[in-house]
């Protein structure tokens, strides 16, 4: 039920930024006041997604205090007057900042994906678990570059939230070859059951013996692209081993921002590189209707799986950051936002 609405709601914040997990604080803060616009919604779930490290740290600019989160599902608490799309009551997943709180103030224009009435908590968890994720593996493969049957494709952090989604949609739904890359052999093992084909365990090879052995599986020709979101520590491996005319889609910072690269690296094999978010292919309401629609097509047919690694609840996060940060998780972790 959506019961009363509390003045002031618990929210994840931090006030600094911090290397450290400790400046995450679990607070109280007054629960937003909403637009004609706009609706509040009560969170039941949030997704939680390696961006908000870079956040945390300074990476990423943020106001302060910052209340962290990007994505959630919950139900809709309160709506602002000029607003027709939406009633209280209403179910929504939808991606935004300020999910890890128990309101969000969400604006009524912006896209959003209305569920059923009386939607299940476990699909409630279930999309908010693959909205952010699910589109940007799915986006990034059709946009960033737009993989093709039979290509070879290296995937880093291949047992990750992002990393197995790529993996099982370029494998079972592209027909590509996945070379997966992950730091230990349960984790390769994860990204075997999502399709992989190829294994680099990073803590046993050397990036030079990754490519080598990349080298080898291609025929000396080296993939058609490397999906890559671990940043700093593997770019140089990532080049090395795109084959020529080949793409460099580099989409994530695990190990700090990449140094600026001179563009004419590209030139000995005419290389592509590109650096997308997420947020740039969803903009208008027919790009989110057309990836949405096709996203939960894959999970409904059963082609496409979630893996929920662990649901820990809203004041628990900082666990949470510390598991995902500490290389411990594979799939999902989802934030369960109490009332
Ligand atoms: P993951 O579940 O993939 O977790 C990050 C993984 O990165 C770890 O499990 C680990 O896998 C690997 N890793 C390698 N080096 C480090 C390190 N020094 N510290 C921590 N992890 C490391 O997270 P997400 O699925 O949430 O995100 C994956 C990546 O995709 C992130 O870099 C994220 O920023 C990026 N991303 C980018 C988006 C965009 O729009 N550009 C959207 C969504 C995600 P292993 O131990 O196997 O190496």
């Amino acid at each position: 039920s959506i019961g009363e609405i509390p003045k002031t709601h618990k929210v994840i914040q931090f006030h600094e930024n911090s290397e450290s997990l400790d400046v995450l604080k679990y607070e109280d803060v007054a629960v937003p006041e909403i637009g004609d616009d706009d609706v509040l919604v009560k969170n039941k779930y949030a997704g939680v997604n390696f961006i908000e490290a870079y956040f945390r740290k300074g990476i990423y600019p943020s106001e302060k205090p910052y209340i962290l989160g990007r994505e959630a599902s919950g139900v809709i608490a309160k709506v602002g007057k000029n607003v027709t799309n939406l009633k209280v009551g209403d179910h929504i997943a939808y991606l935004s900042g300020k999910t890890f709180a128990q309101y969000t103030k969400y604006s009524s224009k912006s896209n959003f994906l209305k569920l059923d009435s009386n939607v299940s908590d476990e699909k409630l968890k279930l999309y908010a678990a693959s909205l952010l994720q699910g589109l940007t593996a799915l986006t990034f493969i059709n946009e960033s570059y737009n993989v093709q049957e039979g290509d070879y494709i290296l995937v880093t952090a291949a047992a990750g939230g992002v990393g197995l989604l790529l993996t099982q949609l370029i494998s079972k739904v592209k027909k590509a070859h996945v070379i997966a890359q992950a730091s230990t052999d349960e984790k390769l093992e994860s990204a075997k059951r999502a399709g992989a084909e190829y294994f680099l365990n990073s803590s046993k090879l050397s990036a030079d013996e990754q490519v080598a052995k990349i080298l080898e599986i291609t025929n000396g020709k080296g993939v058609h692209a490397s999906f890559d979101s671990i940043g700093k520590d593997t770019a140089e491996l990532s080049l090395a081993a795109i084959a020529r005319k080949g793409t460099f889609v580099t989409f994530g910072n695990a190990t700090g921002p990449i140094p600026p690269l001179a563009l004419n690296r590209l030139s000995a094999k005419n290389l592509k590189v590109t650096r997308p978010q997420l947020f740039g292919f969803v903009v208008t309401p027919d790009e989110y209707q057309h990836y949405t629609s096709w996203l939960f097509k894959l999970i409904d047919d059963g082609t496409l799986k979630i893996n929920v690694f662990k649901t820990y609840p809203l004041a628990d996060y900082k666990l949470a950051a510390a598991d995902l940060e500490g290389r411990k998780t594979s799939g999902k972790l989802v934030l369960e936002i109490p009332h």
